[in-house]
């Protein structure tokens, strides 16, 4: 059992940035879990106190029921592939995946036999004799991934692993990561910017602002439920709407457009937010005229401008992308409206 828990964590630089900031999470054995936030959120020192190499300010780690907060990196089974990766440049792709055991002083014909075990595992067959400069972005990733596999560890934490790989590998290697944290099952600690990555790959997601987390949920849920408009302008690969809204009579409206009912008392102002995937254009719902249409392969993302200036997208099939300056209402689909109070938080 390998469950991650942290408590009241905080990790304060000595130039004062206070990284991680009082953050509780519990992370569950052998779950991928995904950290996502922008960047300078505290991602990596989030990791880097999880692994040890930064000394926490304030709370406990534990992994696995025991508290590891004070104790050395070597002691408590967490390997770490960083964002660059980190591999020994003058040794072999073998040294490089046994680095590991040859710390610990395993026989040589120990370190050779892991570091093929784990190669084959890992596609990299072919290359054990080559240098780390002598490899592709994605095959590189993969003797980092090959090196932390041979520490044997309980828990597996990776720094946006993919982001040094272009569009396409990147695609291939997330779905390779996805089937080996299946194998392994691993707990996995996965820290990204990118959250179409969060949400391809994720038992849950923990959505990161200023060394705190903001949500924490299952990507259905994160997707569909942001808990704020911080995590809702995160989540998406076309950004949700965040209107302005108003109730007046008990109905909540946009651009003079009655949406829902809601019962809070009129004038309340909100922010009232609605993913372009849930409208839909036709003759109901908020008015507005077409100003711009963006192809994004299946579908098109329609922007429309309401009399008051508001903008609002659509997202509309292939072949149904309308004509810049005609008039459409964009209404939700049943049950999809969310309401934000002026804080940015979710109304309950
Ligand atoms: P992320 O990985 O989410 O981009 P980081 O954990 O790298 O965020 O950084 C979080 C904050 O801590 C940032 O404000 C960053 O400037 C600061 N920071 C990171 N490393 C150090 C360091 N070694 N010393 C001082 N401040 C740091
Ligand atoms: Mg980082």
């Amino acid at each position: 059992m390998a469950e991650i828990v942290l408590t009241g964590l905080s990790t304060v630089y000595p130039n004062g940035v206070r990284a991680v900031d009082a953050l509780d999470a519990t992370i569950a054995d052998g779950e991928f879990f995904a950290l996502l936030g922008p960047s300078g959120c505290g991602k990596t020192t989030l990791l880097r106190t999880i692994a040890g190499l930064e000394p926490a300010s304030a709370g406990t780690v534990s992994i696995g029921g025991r508290d590891v907060t004070g104790m050395e990196p070597g002691r408590r089974r967490v390997a770490m592939v960083f964002q660059d990766y980190a591999l020994f440049p003058h040794m072999t792709v073998a040294e490089n995946i046994a680095y590991p055991l040859r710390v610990r002083r395993a026989p040589k014909s120990q370190q050779r036999e892991v570091a093929e075990r784990t190669a084959g595992d890992l596609g990299l067959a072919g290359l054990l004799e080559r240098r780390p400069g002598q490899l592709s972005g994605g095959q590189q990733q993969r003797v980092a991934l090959a090196r932390a596999m041979a520490m044997e560890a309980d828990v597996l934490l990776l720094d946006e692993p993919l982001s040094n790989l272009d569009a396409r590998l990147r695609l291939e290697a997330r779905t390779f990561l996805k089937r080996l944290q299946r194998e392994l099952g691993m707990t996995t600690v996965f820290v990204t910017h990118d959250q179409a990555e969060a949400l391809a790959l994720a038992d849950r997601i923990a959505v990161m602002e200023a060394g705190q987390i903001r949500q924490v949920g299952s990507p259905r849920t994160v997707f569909q439920h942001p808990n704020s408009t911080f995590v809702a302008n995160f989540i998406g690969s076309t950004p949700m709407n965040l209107l302005p809204g108003e109730v007046r009579s008990g109905t909540v409206q946009v651009a003079g457009a009655k949406l829902a009912e809601a019962d809070l008392p009129d004038g309340t102002p909100l922010v009232v937010g609605i993913r372009p995937e849930y409208l839909h254009l036709g003759d109901d719902g908020i008015p507005g005229t077409v100003s711009i249409v963006e192809n994004l392969g299946i579908s098109s993302l329609v922007t429309l401008e309401c009399a008051d200036g508001t903008l609002v997208g659509v997202t509309v099939p292939e072949h149904e992308e309308p004509r810049v300056g005609a008039r459409f209402g964009a209404a939700p689909h049943p049950g999809r409206l969310l309401l934000y109070g002026e804080d940015g938080n979710l109304m309950p």
